[in-house]
């Protein structure tokens, strides 16, 4: 580069930054226009904005946890309506580290409302968490600091990051919540064949069989009505779905067991999302369409806090949630199916012509399909030899339990462990580490001193059945820590209690 081409560079970068021209944005590192965005902003960025963006009484920035390298994982809240505001919204990003157009997109909508606060409704509590990987994001790698993934880690909460998200989440009790990650459009499956995949811009709801209907019903309609705005953003937007390339592989939203079941915010009572921008990996630069990927992010970002009306209902039905009955039964083993082999139409992008194609599959499976269930306990019991295996789960969980002080007479469920199903199913296109399990019948026993009962009629009893329900197909012990305690042939630590 020139010294004429550098002077004009930094003059460029300077104006961007907003240190001349007009005074009234406050400084950011992205361009005054976030379409034209072409690099991800870093920590260091990201924390001396958030320093300088705060002010007392609108925007205020806190430390929520430090990650495994010391680096500080931010909360911002953004509130102009004080008590008034009472729809709260927590998004959060960047939990792979090196998915970042969530983050990007979350920074220069603060900057937004910090330089026109009308953006913001009074009703609206806003809190965001736009960067809670950031050892990952420094290092442009999915995991953190200590080479977990946090995205699998929300059953545990074993890591700084995600017990922070968890607290967070449950200390603001949001009506609305959004996780947001990227795929890659074009990954080898796709390449093979001459394309790559068609959406830029995704988004699904959460689908866990614990959540009640109405909920879900709210937020497919919020994925459905974004489709209009994206088109007319120009955004290739579509539901979000995973698998592979059709016609032969199968598309699904992603699993309502591991995937939104746990991840999301749905079973505290939230509507409760995912966005995914499409990223191009093999690119020459994957950043050259950042700008676009983050318009994307913000126009779902925007659409899904509505108008008012909206508003009021979401948190009406959100409050209804965590006041309703839990359901009889338990779904433990769900999947995804086509009910009736319908056939649809999959849209992929040509990279010949750059052309799009609407690609006829009978693999397209968006029906909820549950295929075991066991009846709901009125507790579970933890066995004493156990015990200190499961506190800091259930600590970090936020439920409520109790260490029997003398033994106590119940009627106790024991669940025998048969074996993990270690390996990915590739016919069933399953998860690998299935748990598969033998219920014992009921018995009236003496449970010893030492146990933990953790009950049911608890606020949170919906995480408690995610975490500790031993009969669901996904559990915890697929981890480590918790697979030495399945032992082939021998009843699991946790029962069922009646
Ligand atoms: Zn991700």
């Amino acid at each position: 580069m020139s010294r004429g081409a550098r002077l004009l560079r930094s003059a460029g970068l300077l104006l961007a930054l907003g240190m001349i021209g007009s005074a009234a944005p406050p400084r950011a590192p992205f361009p005054v226009d976030h379409r034209n965005l072409r690099r991800t902003v870093s920590y260091e960025e990201m924390a001396a904005f958030l320093d300088g963006v705060a002010k007392p009484g609108f925007i205020t920035v806190t430390e929520e946890a430090r990650s495994t390298e010391g680096r500080k994982v931010f909360l911002v809240r953004l509130n102009r309506g004080g008590d008034k505001a009472r729809f709260k919204v927590l998004y959060y990003a960047q939990q792979h580290g090196d998915e970042v157009a969530g983050k990007d997109a979350q920074l220069t909508l603060i900057r937004d409302i910090a330089a026109r606060p009308s953006l913001l409704p009074e009703d609206v509590d806003l809190y965001l968490m736009p960067m809670l990987n950031p050892d990952g994001a420094e290092a442009h790698r999915r995991v953190n600091g200590a080479g977990a993934d946090l995205n699998r880690d929300h059953l545990l909460l074993a890591q700084p990051e995600t017990r922070a998200l968890h607290r967070v989440a449950r200390r603001i009790r949001p009506h609305l919540a959004v996780d947001s990650h990227e795929f890659g459009r074009d990954s080898e499956d796709y390449a093979k064949r001459g394309w790559e995949a068609w959406p830029i811009i995704t988004m699904d709801a959460c689908n866990h069989p614990l959540i009640p209907d109405y909920l879900k019903a709210a937020a497919l309609e919020a994925v459905a009505s974004a489709a209009p705005l994206q088109a007319r953003a120009g955004h290739a937007y579509r539901r979000y779905t995973v698998g592979g390339p059709p016609p032969e592989e199968e598309i699904r939203p992603s699993t309502s067991e591991v995937d939104d079941g746990r991840n999301g915010m749905g079973t505290l009572g939230a509507l409760s999302f995912i966005i995914e921008a499409g990223v191009r990996h093999r690119a020459a630069d994957p950043s050259a369409d950042l700008g676009e990927r983050v318009d994307g992010y913000r126009i779902l970002y925007r659409h899904l806090l509505g108008d008012r009306a909206w508003r009021d209902r979401i948190r009406r039905l959100a409050e209804r949630a965590r006041r309703e009955p839990l359901p009889p039964f338990i779904a433990t083993n769900t999947f995804w199916a086509n009910v009736g082999g319908k056939v649809s139409a999959v849209k992929v992008r040509d990279l010949a012509t750059g052309r799009t194609l609407e690609v006829p599959t009978a693999m397209a499976m968006t029906d909820l399909v549950v295929k075991g269930s066991v009846p709901t306990p009125r507790a579970y019991a933890i066995e004493p030899a156990a015990a200190a295996r499961f506190i800091p789960v259930l600590e970090a969980q936020g439920l409520r339990w109790e260490a029997l002080a003398a033994p106590r007479r119940a009627k106790v469920e024991r669940v025998q462990f048969l074996r993990l199903e270690a390996p990915y199913d590739d016919l069933y296109q399953r998860y690998k580490d299935r748990q598969i399990v033998a219920r014992q019948p009921q018995v009236d026993l003496d449970l010893p001193a030492g146990t933990l009962i953790v009950p049911l009629d608890q606020d949170l009893a919906r995480r408690a059945i995610q975490v500790l329900e031993p009969c669901l197909l996904y559990g915890l012990y697929g981890y480590p820590g918790f697979r030495e305690l399945a032992q082939p042939g021998a009843p699991l630590p946790v029962s069922r209690l009646f």
